[in-house]
């Protein structure tokens, strides 16, 4: 299955992809949120006969996040080889775990706000694990199956000086808003493996990551089981993967986001994140 989220005049409502186009469910679930997925709203959909449903283009819908609200969003750090290098760091004997604030959790295609002061905006292409039941403790990474609800595309962006210079944890360059772009759909596990795919970024056009999932030191299960050792992981919750290599921050000289560029985030097989970078607007600011 293909399930996400469409924003229709400010209005959000969760859809399931029928032959091709999508078909809005929110008369039988509500929407796609960590409630309705404990109470069974995929098993709901699946069962359900949307033959009568009008059916809407994907390429004429606004996407809005396709987790209304998730409850955390935990980030795995230096997850590719050619990554961990570009930047200097050493090879994790254990995965790199860190916090996001789900608030930072926008659509597919809505801009990307460079935060005020920021000269060090930057781009990370990730595939996202979209975690469909309670997982706590798990015995082994062979214990994650059925606990995936899909995948989907993030793209973490991280503000590097006041992520690494300004003391204390990532999470200072993680969480403005904005910073995670993510969608445009969640593609369940049995249309998608996330053992070999294709990730890549752009900039204006100009290609700055391509790897593929398989070059990850931690595979997906893995992943899950050792996150659920310390945490408990909820329906909805996101976990961001790792990024490879071709971050602006690896570049010489480097190469940082900048208001007015366009960043194309995507993975083979779930689609393509649209993003347009844009100064903060601090009348609007509360
Ligand atoms: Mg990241």
């Amino acid at each position: 299955m293909r399930i996400g989220r469409l924003n229709d005049l400010g209005r959000e409502r969760p859809f399931v992809v029928v032959d091709g186009e999508a078909v809005t469910v929110d008369h039988i679930i509500g929407d796609w949120t960590r409630t309705h997925l404990e109470r069974g709203a995929l098993e709901t959909v699946r069962d359900a006969d949307l033959s009568d449903r009008p059916r809407l283009s994907l390429d004429d819908l606004r996407p809005a996040a396709p987790i209304h609200r998730p409850g955390k969003v935990v980030c795995v750090g230096l997850n590719y080889a050619q990554h961990a290098a570009e930047i200097g760091a050493a090879s994790p004997a254990e995965p790199i775990i860190f916090m996001k604030s789900p608030d930072a959790v926008v659509g597919a295609h809505e801009d990307v706000i460079i935060p005020p002061g920021s000269e060090r905006t930057d781009y990370e292409a990730e595939l996202a694990i979209v975690i469909g039941r309670q997982a706590l403790y798990l015995e082994s990474p062979a214990s994650v199956r059925g606990l995936v609800l899909g995948y989907s595309i993030s793209q973490d962006i991280s503000e590097r000086a006041w992520q690494m210079e300004r003391g204390g944890q990532w999470v200072k360059g993680k969480s403005f808003p904005t910073f995670n772009p993510l969608g445009p759909i969640i593609v369940t596990p049995e249309e998608f493996d996330p053992a070999d795919a294709r990730v890549w970024c752009s900039v204006d056009g100009e290609m700055r990551q391509e790897s593929r999932t398989s070059d990850m030191f931690f595979q997906v299960n893995h992943l899950v089981w050792y996150i659920s050792q310390f945490m408990e992981l909820c329906a909805g919750d996101i976990i961001n993967t790792g990024t490879p290599a071709g971050v602006g921050m690896g570049m010489k000289p480097p190469g940082y986001l900048r208001p007015g560029q366009e960043l194309r985030t995507g993975i083979e097989g779930i689609g393509e994140l649209v993003s347009r970078t844009v100064a903060a607007d601090l009348s609007t600011s509360g």
